[in-house]
């Protein structure tokens, strides 16, 4: 019982709530008024058809038996009470909500009319036992009333008229009729206020499931953090504009920079950067488009309606302004910037899902070449995620198993003067497209959830060929970001190296600065579990990327492999050179190897050779090579040195 109050209670609060929302009181109490305009009309409807054939009838009955000048009187008094009747029926089969004020007014008068009409007939030829239907028409007024306050009305106007005509009567006949009227009166106007009670009842179990089915429904397409439309809900939008053939926009909005803002400040200054900026978005974005949250940091505007290029890149600019000025929260000034990427859907062509990778594909294009603008997908793009999707799909029906490859190449230490181990970097020609270089395929392989399927084949094969060189060469093996965080995959590598019985310390993991970026600690426990079961770590391509050092602090690295740019620049630009050099000092005082990478000529190991490089691995040491000439290079180099070539 107390829990049905609780319930009850809550439904009341959520019934103000809608209201509040509606527009305020008198937007509830409308709701209210209309659901009870509903609940009566159907009763209101079922009460007024026998009445009305009772009184076609009744009528009939009297235009027969009467006669000479009361016949007229008659006629038109039965006429005007059906009238009344059908008028009423009518009002309450109107489909459009009538106002309560009107039913009660409605019934009101239907009362009156059966009220006069029986008044009439008795005037016209009085029957004491007639009187009786004073006393039961308080009974049908209470049923008709729409409130206790008009069957009360009626049911007064009923003694009254039957007051008028007891002077004629034996006192007690008249006492009797007056009692029996007033008696019938209460119990009509206490069964009127029963079922008055029950009837507001069901309104109100009606209207609080609506407002709960309402909430339900807001819930569904708000974003609970930000309180702007969610995915779904901008989803829904576009499906709309797709199925009506509404040109429109998406931009998808992607915050540069809040990655870090949350892990350096935590997730409750992340979540106010967010509302924050939902809310810069929304007003930057004025009427001209819908804004909603598609992500944790990624935001979706539908610009509605056929707005050019032009406007679009201007709407994106004011976008963009807005979000690079300082977010001020819990005292830090916070700075993101904002990339984003528009699509435009012309009536003809793309379901809601196309458009968003459309404008996707422009968005992640701005990020890699112009952070912190707008891009616009156009027809460069399209050819290329054409491309993209072509490789994706040879790539899914592929047999991996055949048509993928290894091929390895040679790092080389100067102060051995020997090959100590080969990188393995994969290769695969496809049937229809030809070879496809490694970076594209692997990309390919990620997005299309084949990745690890891709390393483990790639991987077994690598161990088949260690299998086959002498025990000191190591072998070096190119990991994705999805392999890293991916604890499952590292585990069957695991297991593939022990099935093979090869020691973990020939074999080396590299990995970029990229791959473990987006989820660092993950990242970090995972090559730590390997680090621990005496497996390798090479940070490669260092210097590429943004803050390469701060990764030497957090990752298990065993070594360092230095970007062939650097390489590539040591011949025009001092810095380069000094950079090398900076490495190659920090390497030896954290006990870390270090790979110089993508050596091509002599004149480039004459410059670099002073600066006593640990390993070598480039074209000038050895191209990527089938696992036959790996073993011919080993073998060459086992020979006395005077044989060799
Ligand atoms: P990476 O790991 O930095 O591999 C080195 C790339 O530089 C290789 O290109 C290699 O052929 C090239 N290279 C080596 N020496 C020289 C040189 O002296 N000059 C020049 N210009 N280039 C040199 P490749 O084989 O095309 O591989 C490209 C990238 O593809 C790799 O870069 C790596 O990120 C990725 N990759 C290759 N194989 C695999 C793999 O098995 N798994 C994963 N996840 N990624 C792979
Ligand atoms: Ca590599
Ligand atoms: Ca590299």
């Amino acid at each position: 019982m107390r829990l049905f109050g609780h319930v009850v209670a809550e439904g009341r609060r959520r019934i103000a709530d809608l209201g509040a929302r509606l527009g305020g009181d008198s937007a509830i109490s409308a709701a209210y008024a209309s659901a009870l305009v509903e609940a009566y009309r159907p009763l209101m409807r079922a009460l007024l058809l026998p009445i009305l054939f009772f009184h076609i009838g009744i009528s009939l009955f009297a235009v027969a038996r009467a006669e000479g000048q009361h016949q007229l009187v008659l006629v038109a008094l039965s006429a005007a009470t059906a009238a009344v009747l059908i008028w009423a029926w009518r009002v309450w089969s109107l489909p459009e909500a009538t106002s309560l004020w009107r039913h009660e007014r409605n019934a009101f008068f239907v009362n009156l009319a059966i009220l006069a009409n029986t008044a009439v007939h008795l005037a016209d030829s009085f029957d004491p036992t007639k009187l009786v239907y004073f006393a039961v028409m308080p009974v049908l007024f209470a049923a008709t009333a729409v409130s206790v306050r008009g069957a009360a009305i009626a049911a007064t106007l009923s003694l009254g008229v039957l007051l008028t005509f007891l002077p004629g009567l034996p006192p007690t006949t008249a006492q009797r009729f007056v009692f029996v009227t007033i008696l019938l009166s209460v119990l009509g106007l206490w069964t009127a206020h029963l079922l008055r009670r029950a009837l507001h009842r069901q309104v109100e179990a009606r209207l609080m499931i609506h407002a709960f089915a309402a909430e339900a429904q807001q819930q569904a397409v708000t974003d609970p953090l930000t309180q702007i439309p969610n995915r779904r809900a901008m989803f829904d939008l576009m499906d709309r504009y797709v199925q009506a053939g509404t040109p429109f926009w998406l931009g998808i909005v992607d915050l540069d920079g809040f990655k870090a803002v949350n892990d350096v400040y935590g997730h409750a200054v992340g979540d106010a950067l967010l509302r924050e900026a939902a809310a810069r978005i929304t007003s930057a974005a004025g009427k001209s488009a819908v804004v909603g949250r598609i992500g944790g940091d990624e935001f979706a505007l539908v610009v509605n309606g056929d707005a050019d290029e032009v406007e679009v890149r201007d709407l994106g600019d004011d976008l963009i302004m807005a979000l690079s000025a300082p977010f001020e929260i819990d005292f830090a000034r916070l700075s993101v910037s904002a990339t984003i990427g528009f699509a435009a859907r012309t009536p003809a062509d793309g379901s809601a899902g196309e458009i968003y990778e459309r404008a996707d594909f422009a968005l992640y294009g701005a990020k890699a070449e112009n952070r912190g603008q707008s891009a616009v997908f156009d027809a460069v793009n399209d050819k290329v995620m054409a491309d993209t999707k072509s490789l994706e799909r040879a790539l899914r029906e592929a047999d991996l198993e055949a048509e993928l490859n290894l091929v390895y190449q040679p790092q080389f230490s100067l102060r051995e003067d020997r090959i100590i181990g080969f990188e393995a970097l994969a290769r695969w020609v496809s049937p229809t497209l030809g070879p496809v270089p490694p970076d594209k395929f692997i990309r390919a392989a990620e997005r299309s959830g084949l990745i690890s399927r891709v390393t483990t084949v790639l991987f077994a094969r690598g161990l088949k060929a260690m299998a086959l060189w002498p025990d000191e060469i190591h072998l070096s093996f190119n990991l994705s970001g999805h392999d890293v965080c991916d604890a499952g995959v590292l585990h069957s590598l695991v297991d593939l190296v022990r099935a093979q019985g090869v020691a973990p310390q020939r074999i080396e993991f590299e990995i970029t600065e990229t791959a473990v970026m987006s989820d660092i600690e993950h990242s970090a426990a995972n090559l730590r579990q390997l680090q621990a079961q005496g497996f390798g770590i090479a940070l490669d391509d260092f210097g590429s990327g943004y803050s390469s050092f701060e990764y030497i602090d957090r990752l298990p690295l065993s070594k360092i492999k230095i970007d062939k740019s650097f390489v590539r620049k040591v011949s025009e630009s001092r810095t380069s050179g000094a950079i090398v050099a900076a490495v190659l000092g920090l390497c030896r005082t954290l006990e870390l190897r270090c790979v110089l990478e993508g050596v091509e000529t002599r004149a480039e190991l004459a410059r670099l050779e002073p600066l006593q490089p640990d390993l070598i691995q480039g074209y000038l040491f050895g191209k990527p090579m089938a696992l036959i000439e790996t073993l011919a290079a080993l073998a060459h180099q086992e020979e006395p040195l005077a044989q060799r070539g």
